[in-house]
């Protein structure tokens, strides 16, 4: 059980996530905890090759856990897609001593995490860091339980607007080819619908729902949108139904950055810290390639393959409720 590694370094990288602070913060203190020499690479990939690279204490990532963003900042780097730039980044981590990474991001950033642990057979281990949720192995990522608090919160007050003026409001929100987002927060926020990237591939949902007279006995609808080429996103859907049903008074609402931000919610502080435990844990145990998941309230290591591969199916289940619980 006992490794040998006595360095490691911890980024964030890719969009930033709530929780992202409190994974640093347990990473670089259960590291420290075990002998290990922990560094903070700040700006992901791209302070990797450029050598942004500082030693932490225990109280370098003091009073962050409430905090949202990354104190270590991310960024997207085109350099770590070439071989030269990953090059760069491995003579950086020699430099330091760094015998082992932390990779705190998505699927991009943990797709570049295995390459970069194959070219170089270095041990990494990845964090699950988004609000999609949009990785498979694990039944949620960092950052995702905050989001959908935000989005949660943001429709109640939509629906004081939507149910004051009797309209139809399309709320878009992030997801990409995911539609967890749009699909819970529709639950939880009582809205009507949710068009989803993974049910528009099938059929055309805004049709059906047109058909059905969205909520025939309501005085307002709300129906979440995930932002997706597929879907074709709220504003698109909402000019369809200004030309083909100009009786309903369309509003369109896209959250954006916002669902991004804030303090991250107790459950994504928990999972946060449970996580980076885990993958100093996962380290000692001279695991690599594999990304911290939770299933059934425990920790699993999922290989980098699997985590990305897209292959997640929606909750039939949840479809259910929405579709039950909205007539
Ligand atoms: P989010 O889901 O929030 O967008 P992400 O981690 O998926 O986060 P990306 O922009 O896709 O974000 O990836 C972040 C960085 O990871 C990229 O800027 C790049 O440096 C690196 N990366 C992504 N894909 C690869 C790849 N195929 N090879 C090497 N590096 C990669």
């Amino acid at each position: 059980m006992d490794s040998n590694i006595k360095s490691v370094g911890v980024l964030t990288s890719g969009g930033d996530a709530p929780g992202m602070n409190a994974a640093i913060r347990a990473v670089t203190r259960a590291g420290i905890f075990n002998g290990m020499k922990v560094y903070g690479i700040y700006r992901g990939y791209r302070g990797l090759i450029s050598d942004e690279i500082i030693e932490f204490k225990t109280n370098s990532v003091s009073n962050i856990i409430q905090q949202g963003g990354t104190m270590l900042k991310t960024a997207r780097s085109s350099e770590f897609l070439t071989e030269e730039g990953r090059r760069l980044a491995y003579e950086n981590m020699r430099k330091h001593d760094i015998e082992a990474l932390v990779v705190i991001g998505g699927d991009g950033s943990l797709t570049g995490a295995g390459i970069f642990a194959n070219e170089y057979n270095i041990p990494i281990v990845g964090l699950p860091g988004t609000i999609d949720n949009d990785l498979s192995g694990t039944d949620t990522t960092i950052g995702y339980d905050t989001a959908l608090n935000t989005i949660m919160q943001s429709m109640d007050k939509i629906r004081d607007t939507a149910t004051s003026h009797e309209r139809l409001f399309f709320i878009e929100v992030m997801g990409r080819n995911c539609g967890y987002l749009a699909l819970n927060s529709a639950v939880a926020s009582g809205a009507e619908a949710a068009i989803i990237p993974e049910i528009s591939i099938e059929k055309d949902q805004l049709g059906e729902l047109i058909e059905q007279g969205f909520r025939k006995s309501k005085n307002s609808s709300m129906v979440l949108v995930t932002e997706s080429e597929v879907t074709g996103g709220a504003i698109k859907l909402a000019e369809r139904v200004k030309t083909e049903y100009p009786q309903y008074d369309v509003r369109v609402s896209i959250l954006g950055h916002l669902q991004r931000g804030g303090s991250p919610t107790a459950q994504d502080r928990i999972l946060a810290s449970r996580m980076g435990i885990a993958a100093i844990q996962a380290l000692m145990e001279n695991q690599r390639n594999v990304v911290m998941g939770i299933r059934e309230n425990e920790i699993v290591y999922v290989p980098f393959k699997r985590a990305i591969k897209k292959d997640r199916e929606i909750s039939e289940e949840m479809l259910n409720v929405l579709r039950i619980s909205s007539i």
